[in-house]
């Protein structure tokens, strides 16, 4: 297991670690059906509710640190799996509890749900967990896919959520023997509360840079490479990296919303560059930014690029193509041979984005191959393509950036043609 792996096995590890010990303190008091219910009920309330805080933990964006986990879009996979696995669990925690009320009879197991007198903690439960399901329905796509922004600040209910299960389960909670669950259950928050500090106050003030649009290029009718300058200290960063984006141009859509675009220029460079397709609202209101506009860059983020390179397949479809890009004007300006393939799928001509510069480079950088696969000559990316232009795959270090049904295409080809799971690196531009 390599140490991103470990990383994250530590988040699940810290997750479950509540129910793991209320489990060994705990145990169901009979092999009656009712006791195991109950046991189940409650491992399940523990286990969910330690899953949504350490879910909350790491939703923070601290620069540096997502590469410890192999990047902010892999940390944020571990926070989704996270979250559904907690709102599956927290789901079934009231219904298991009152099922093993049952034989005792329908109105005790009524009761357990809805305490006629009081019950006051029971009711904070109900409250988190409707909480939880009224933010958690976009993220599971109950209405269609959700516009981000209104998703993120659907998303912020999760605080109530953890509020108010923190109080229900310090209140109820007696699997754990005190203090040692009040020392868990805090300590959990504390992580999750730091998270959210971190996210609201210090990334703003320790993490953002400003900048200013210099140039705008455009690329193709729907894409545009924008140049930016340092107002003040510069960002550092590495190739393929990426950024949160956020305009200040008045009048124009999206000012002041934060949208994640990778580096597509070598850090070499004196000024920064984004390639932006227009894919939605925000992005597509950027393709009228102008020079001059203040923009606040935060980051950087991602993992995908080891430090040197070997001997490499890069994969890259459409707008996929800034990480390579941004690496590959940071091996030309190094000026030293490399072993590196890139199979470049696009549709067609009209849409072979910096296709040009790529081909001078290819004559230019020794050792860099590029092919180019057109969609509407190709079809679609097939084994014996990758085959004929990389006849030894199955021992290169495999990077794939595109579109989600490219990128899976391309993972299961390159899996059935020899490489190892290990050897795959894949970057998605899908953060929900
Ligand atoms: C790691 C990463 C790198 C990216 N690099 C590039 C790049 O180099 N060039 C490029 O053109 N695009 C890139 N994108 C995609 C870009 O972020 C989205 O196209 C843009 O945010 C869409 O916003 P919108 O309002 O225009 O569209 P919308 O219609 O609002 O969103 C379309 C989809 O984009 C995603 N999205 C929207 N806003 C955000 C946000 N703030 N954070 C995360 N995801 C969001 C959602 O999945 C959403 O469903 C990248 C995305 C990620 C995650």
């Amino acid at each position: 297991m390599n140490n991103k792996a470990l990383a994250h096995a530590l988040l699940w590890l810290v997750a479950l670690a509540p129910a793991v010990v209320a489990a060994f303190h705990a145990p169901p008091a009979s092999s009656a059906p009712g006791d195991w219910l109950n046991f189940l009920g409650r491992i399940a309330g523990i286990a969910g509710f330690g899953m949504l805080l350490v879910a909350a933990a790491v939703s923070f964006r601290l620069p540096g640190v997502d590469r410890w986990f192999g990047g902010l879009t892999k940390l944020w996979n571990t926070h989704h799996l996270l979250g559904c696995g907690a709102f599956l669990l927290l789901l079934v925690h009231p219904l298991l509890l009152a099922m093993a009320a049952v034989p005792l009879s329908l109105s005790v197991a009524i009761g357990v749900l809805f305490p006629p007198d009081g019950g006051g903690a029971v009711w904070l439960g109900w409250i988190a967990l409707v909480s939880m399901m009224v933010f958690m329905a976009p993220s599971l796509g109950f209405f269609g896919p959700p516009k981000y922004q209104r998703w993120k600040s659907i998303h912020r209910l999760s605080a109530v959520t953890a509020v108010f299960g923190l109080v229900h389960t310090l209140a109820l909670s007696r699997s754990i023997e005190s203090p040692y669950s009040q020392w868990l259950w805090w300590t959990l928050a504390t992580l999750a509360l730091a998270a959210l500090v971190y996210g609201l106050i210090l990334a703003r003030w320790r993490h953002r840079y400003p900048y200013r649009v210099s140039v705008v290029h455009r690329v193709a009718p729907n894409v545009v490479e924008l140049s930016l300058e340092a107002l003040a200290r510069p960002m550092a960063y590495r190739a393929g990296q990426f950024v949160y984006l956020c305009h200040q141009q008045r009048n124009l859509h999206g000012r002041g919303e934060e949208h994640p675009y990778t580096l597509s220029s070598s850090p070499d460079e004196a000024v920064l560059r984004v390639a932006v397709k227009d894919l939605g609202d925000a992005s597509r209101a950027l393709q009228s930014v102008v020079p001059g506009t203040a923009v606040a860059l935060t980051g950087p983020y991602g993992d995908f690029f080891p430090k040197s390179s070997g001997r490499e397949l890069w994969i890259a479809g459409g707008i996929g193509i800034t990480p390579f890009l941004g690496r590959v004007r940071w091996l030309a300006g190094r000026g030293e041979a490399v072993d590196i393939g890139l199979i470049y799928c696009i549709q067609d001509e009209a849409r072979a984005l910096f296709v040009e510069e790529l081909r001078q480079l290819n004559a230019t950088l020794p050792g860099f191959n590029l092919t180019v696969h057109y969609f509407y000559k190709h079809g679609p990316l097939s084994s014996d393509f990758l085959r004929y232009h990389c006849r030894d795959i199955a021992s290169r270090e495999v990077y794939i950036c595109g579109p989600g049904p490219l990128l899976q295409l391309a993972r299961d080809l390159a899996l059935a043609n020899g490489v190892s799971r290990r050897r795959l690196h894949t970057e998605e531009f899908n953060l929900l």
